[in-house]
């Protein structure tokens, strides 16, 4: 247990957001995380093992008044819940999150949250839809165990876009076999366009055709990596081509397009500059980084918080 208190402390000093920890099987790891400073505890109540191991962690974020995730898992079902509905489904996994919503409850604690995941969208969203029709506590939305870069994120993007758009969900966790930072991205990317929550830039940019001469994959990539961390709210496009390229994009705040040679730098849909084409890069970073303050904040796109 002292192995999980340090590693908690460890990770609570470098961190200025807050710290959930996951808990699994073993009860005195939640009371270690938390007695470290956790701020919340998330557990699936079905694989704590006893009534008892339970109240202990629930008397415990009682007294360091921090909530618990109820976190229900396609994949641990308790085996009565099985048994009854002849396998795994959306109504057996609801079954099991209303059982343990009304044991904490029992417990009279109340600070809680809940997610029911399944690593398949359809038998996701089923039960996500059921469930926020039984209660009215947060739910965590995600499709757990999303798979790897390319199907992750699509799984993850029709399941928790599909129920953010429905109104279901107040919290998300991308679940990606991949570097966490991606998960991130990937979540933010989600909130983005959705138009929930915007952070950073939203670049535009064409799927190429015959007009396109210039590499526009790597250069879409060169301007995504400059601008990862970039917290500006504006719109970018990068186009293939000057023809069609700013009058495509004519809703971004501003853009570049390749030529024959010729690039072209516009803002609005209107070209203010032309410049050698090997430039693209550096002259759109060099705008992007003179746009004033105000405009960033306003941006071009509505806003919904
Ligand atoms: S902007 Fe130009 S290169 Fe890109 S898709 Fe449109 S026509 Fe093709």
């Amino acid at each position: 247990m002292m192995g999980t208190l340090l590693f908690s402390l460890r990770i609570l000093l470098q961190i200025s957001i807050p710290l959930i920890a996951d808990i699994h099987f073993d009860y005195r790891l939640a009371i270690a995380a938390a007695s470290a400073g956790a701020d919340g505890l998330r557990i699936n109540p079905g694989n704590i093992g006893s009534v008892r191991k339970i109240q202990e962690i629930v008397a415990c974020a009682k007294s360091f008044q921090i909530p618990i995730r109820i976190g229900v898992n396609a994949g641990s079902l308790e085996k009565d819940i099985i048994k009854k509905y002849n396998g795994v489904n959306a109504q057996a996994m609801v079954e099991s999150a209303v059982r343990h919503i009304e044991m904490l409850r029992s417990m009279d604690f109340h600070e809680l949250k809940v997610s029911i995941k399944a690593s398949d969208v359809h038998r996701t969203l089923e039960a996500y839809r059921l469930l926020s029709q039984e209660t009215d506590l947060p739910l965590h939305v995600g499709v757990t165990e999303a798979g790897s870069l390319y199907s992750g994120i699509v799984k993850s993007s029709l399941g928790i876009g599909m129920l953010l758009y429905e109104g279901i969900g107040d919290t998300l966790r991308v679940s990606l076999t991949r570097d966490p930072v991606e998960e991130i991205r990937t979540g933010y990317e989600i909130l983005k366009a959705l138009n929930i929550r915007r952070r950073g830039p939203e670049i535009i940019s064409c799927p190429t055709c015959g007009r396109c001469n210039i590499n526009l994959f790597d250069i879409v990539e060169q301007v995504e990596k400059a601008l990862l961390s970039s917290t500006l709210d504006i719109k970018i496009a990068i186009m293939g081509c000057v023809v069609n390229g700013p009058g495509e994009a004519r809703e971004a705040d501003v853009g570049v397009a390749g030529g024959d040679g010729v690039g072209v730098l516009f803002r609005h849909g209107k070209v203010v500059k032309r410049f050698p084409q090997e430039k693209l890069v550096t002259v759109l970073l060099d705008e992007i980084s003179r746009i004033p303050s105000q405009e960033q904040a306003e941006g071009s796109t509505p806003k919904t918080t």
